[in-house]
């Protein structure tokens, strides 16, 4: 077996589900929403199931949703992308992949920044690539000068960058965003810019596309998903952006992983990408809505939180609201003895792990996020004096 996967642990989301499922607990660990789909965009897809085909779409993704994907960034992002520049792929997930095959080759340097999403890491190794890791450090999740100056090297081929990040909450700053930007450039480094979080984002914020910057068009690639924009994580359709002859290796590594994705899935979201920009907006408002809820509904239980710009997380800080224990342990106790499921930030590190911060999900109904608030004061009481 490949020890890159065979050795892989099963993921903390994975533990703190079963174990919310097991104890009847609260879940605030795993980030899907249970609230706010689109009917209109399901009913689509459900017509064309029933009326369209069910036969392999193109390789590259139906012309509807190609078509689709281009006209909603232009609208939403002031973004120029031509149709051969995208490939739709099945999720997120699927385009990372693709993307990073298509670009690594054994030996190459990969820069990955912790705290990490873990599907980065196992695909950059088994390409054969060599990571460098780099940290954010906590509270403020900044992209510094100093940090890039000791991260990049010579040797840098790729970079990947989250943005909006889960699970620091960041939505990092144009000035933050130039930075990197210079430092891809002068390293000659291709950005695989993860921006599936690019419509949750805060406080009239708007979302910055790295492919936007100056000279990086020509060298970013760029991933969304429809999971995360139509809060319908089940579906799994993403896709990648990239310059045309990128985008090409791109296609020919997603023709065989998955070859295509359902076309009556591609049909719904061709449909709801070009919804009315106030359906994003709404879509917004209803997520900033419940978090505020949480925010001051934690705090009033004690806790101390960090900013939430963008995705639907927020981190904790445990030495500030009081609990002298690390991450895990609040986690392991919290889950068992209180009866709500968090994500401990250290299982997104595998070097010089961050242990004092959780992460939760608020993206959940008004009666499961008071239900979370009072488990997560029975939790801080089983810590702080
Ligand atoms: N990147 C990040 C940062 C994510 O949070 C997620 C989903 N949790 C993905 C990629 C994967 O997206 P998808 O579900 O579309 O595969």
């Amino acid at each position: 077996m490949n020890p890159i996967f065979a050795d892989l642990p099963t993921t903390i989301f994975e533990h703190m589900s079963g174990l919310a499922r097991e104890l009847q607990a609260v879940n605030l660990g795993q980030g899907f929403p249970d609230f706010g789909w689109p009917q209109d965009v399901i009913e689509t897809a459900a017509r064309a199931l029933v009326e369209g085909s069910n036969q392999y779409p193109p390789m590259r993704g139906i012309a509807e949703l190609r078509r689709a994907v281009c006209d909603h960034y232009r609208v939403h992002q002031q973004l120029e992308v031509a149709v051969d520049q995208v490939i739709v792929t099945s999720g997120g997930t699927e385009a990372l992949t693709a993307s990073i095959m298509a670009v690594v080759k054994p030996g190459d340097e990969v820069l990955v920044f912790q705290p990490v999403y873990d599907s980065y890491l196992p695909i950059v190794r088994a390409c054969g690539g060599v990571p460098r890791l780099a940290s954010f450090a906590p509270p403020n999740w900044r992209i510094t000068a100093e940090l890039l100056d000791e991260s990049f090297t010579e040797r840098t081929r790729l970079v990947i960058i989250n943005n909006p990040h889960n699970p620091v909450a960041r939505a990092f700053g144009e000035d933050e965003l130039r930075l990197l930007a210079a430092a891809c450039i002068r390293h000659d480094a291709i950005a695989l810019s993860d921006e599936v979080w690019e419509h949750i984002v805060f406080d009239r914020r708007r979302h910055a596309p790295l492919a936007s910057l100056p000279g990086m068009a020509e060298r970013t690639i760029k991933v969304g998903s429809a999971g995360k924009i139509f809060s319908m994580t089940g579906w799994k359709v993403g896709w990648a952006i990239a310059p045309t002859s990128l985008a090409r290796a791109v296609g020919n590594a997603h023709q065989f992983i998955t070859f295509t994705t359902p076309p009556n899935l591609q049909s719904g979201v061709a449909f709801g990408l070009g919804k009315d920009p106030a359906h994003f907006d709404a879509m917004r408002a209803t997520f900033a809505e419940a978090r505020d809820f949480f925010l001051a509904g934690i705090a009033a239980a004690g806790f101390s939180a960090m900013p939430v710009e963008g995705t639907y997380f927020v981190c904790v800080d445990l030495p500030a609201s009081g609990i002298d224990v690390d991450d895990v342990t609040f986690c392991e106790r919290a889950v068992r003895e209180a009866g709500v499921a968090a994500i401990p930030i250290s299982a997104f590190f595998e070097q010089n792990p961050v242990r004092h911060v959780l992460r939760l999900c608020f993206a959940k109904k008004r009666e499961t996020l008071e239900a979370g608030i009072e488990r997560l004061a029975a939790a801080r009481r089983l810590f702080a004096g």
